[in-house]
């Protein structure tokens, strides 16, 4: 048996090297994640109770290793390191697609030769909150997969929990597969997700970069459920993309300036000029709904930026559902609106098995579109990160090829 195969070399089925290429991120490499991505060779994982050998095929590119990369907010590996893991290197990636490659003792409703979509959720299912009944993804042992964990999906071998894997629709090709998920599953559960505030026909939606990941998930989902979409963009080229997905109508936040933290209440002049900004976002909203009619639902990922717009624009007993705070972390809100309104401020974090298997029945039916509009290969998963650090990458998902071949990327999709 060879020590290890090439990048898009397979193995004779269920034989597993001892070794394997991935992207590595070192901790003297913290930094830009142009440079913080080396491709090395590292020993393939033991497997575990429970655990899954994945062939990667490909790999979506997600914000979790913009941050991964930079060290910040959390040095992924000195986190690790300090509750006991050896390794002083992490290999990333939160989602991907590819086959069964061994199977663990234990390992449930998988088998060698499975193609799968391997999702982030990681928890133990013997955890006390979860037997008592928690939703798993609320679990005081849920982590991202491929962030806080190693052995990710930057690597010719990925080591996933059983449940982890979620039968690949047909109809995707390799990078398709890996490129919905973690986008998919968080949006479908900040709009399904939190009872009474879900999308209803008929009733208006303000998604935040709307040509984004989550953006174009949630502008497709909202859709399928018969809500109206609204996105905000930052260029027209954007507001044309996520036109196409379907929003209603597009914001660019360009056209207004009142981002950023609230100012003093006691700064009655500040605080009038910020009112003027918000009500003239707010009255676009309404030209491209059609109707003076607020959102009940806003869906947040931006943060300290667009945050306070949120909460005041959002409808009476209405929510806006953070999943993120790509631009800081400090959210002002004025309490005043958030009470008189009875509105909903709710945090939500990627999603349970149960919202992963109901995204990829929307996806495998056609309903969304994966939204596939970069491929990059093996030694571009450095600079499809930089790009997305930089917001200069396009609209949609970006995924990696790990295994896969280039003449494997047919899309099913309409929308690159
Ligand atoms: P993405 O593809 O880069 O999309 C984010 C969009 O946000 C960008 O396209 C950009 O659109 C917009 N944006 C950036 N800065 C902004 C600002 N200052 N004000 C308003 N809009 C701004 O990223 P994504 O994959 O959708 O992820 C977005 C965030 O959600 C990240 O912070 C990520 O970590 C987080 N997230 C969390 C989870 C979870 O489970 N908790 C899951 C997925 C993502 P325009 O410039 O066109 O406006």
């Amino acid at each position: 048996m060879k020590q290890i195969y090439d990048l898009g070399e397979m193995p004779p089925t269920g034989v597993v090297p001892d070794k394997m290429y991935a992207s590595v991120i070192r901790s003297d490499r913290y930094g830009p994640p142009g440079k913080a991505f080396r491709t090395e060779i590292i020993d393939v994982p033991p497997l575990g109770r429970g655990q899954v050998l994945v062939y990667m095929m490909a790999a979506g590119v997600n914000y979790n290793n913009v941050w991964a990369a930079l060290g910040k907010p959390v040095d992924v590996i000195g986190a690790r390191r300090r509750k006991g893991e050896a390794e002083d290197f992490h290999i990333g990636g939160s989602e991907g697609s590819g086959i069964v490659w061994a199977v663990g003792d234990g390992a449930r409703d998988v088998k060698v030769g499975d193609h799968v979509v391997v999702s982030p959720g990681f928890w133990d299912e013997t955890a006390p909150d979860i037997r008592a009944g928690a939703d798993p993804i609320t679990s005081s042992t849920q982590k991202a997969w491929g962030y806080e964990t190693n052995f990710g999906a930057f690597a010719q071998f990925a080591l996933v929990q059983d449940y982890q894997c979620i039968p690949k629709p047909d109809r995707l090709s390799w990078v398709e597969a890996a490129a919905y998920m973690l986008t998919g599953a968080t949006a479908y559960r900040q709009l399904t997700g939190w009872n009474p505030n879900v999308v209803r026909p008929g009733e208006p939606v303000l998604i935040w970069g709307g040509s984004g990941g989550l953006g174009s998930m949630a502008t497709q989902i909202t859709r399928a459920l018969g809500g109206i979409p609204i996105t905000v963009v930052s260029s027209e080229q954007r507001g044309e993309y996520s036109l196409r997905l379907g929003a209603q109508g597009v914001i660019n936040r360009n056209d207004f300036g009142h981002w950023g933290r609230l100012p003093d209440i006691g700064d009655s002049d500040a605080f009038d000029l910020w009112l003027q900004g918000v009500r003239s976002f707010g009255t676009r909203f309404w030209e491209k709904l059609g109707e003076r009619r607020a959102p009940t639902i806003v869906l947040e990922h931006v943060g300290q930026d667009t945050i306070p717009t949120s909460i005041y624009l959002c409808d009476n007993a209405g929510m806006v559902v953070l999943c993120g705070g790509t631009s800081g972390y400090h959210g002002d809100v004025d309490l005043r609106f958030l009470w008189m309104r009875q509105k909903r401020l709710q945090g939500s974090h990627f999603a349970n098995l149960r919202q992963c298997h109901e995204v990829t029945q929307l996806v495998a039916r056609g309903y969304i579109d994966p939204c596939l509009s970069y491929v990059g290969s093996f030694e571009e998963i450095g600079m499809a990160h930089q790009l997305m650090h930089d917001n200069a990458h396009p609209p949609g998902n970006m995924a990696v090829r790990i295994n896969a071949h280039a003449e494997d990327d047919q899309y099913s999709g309409c929308t690159s």
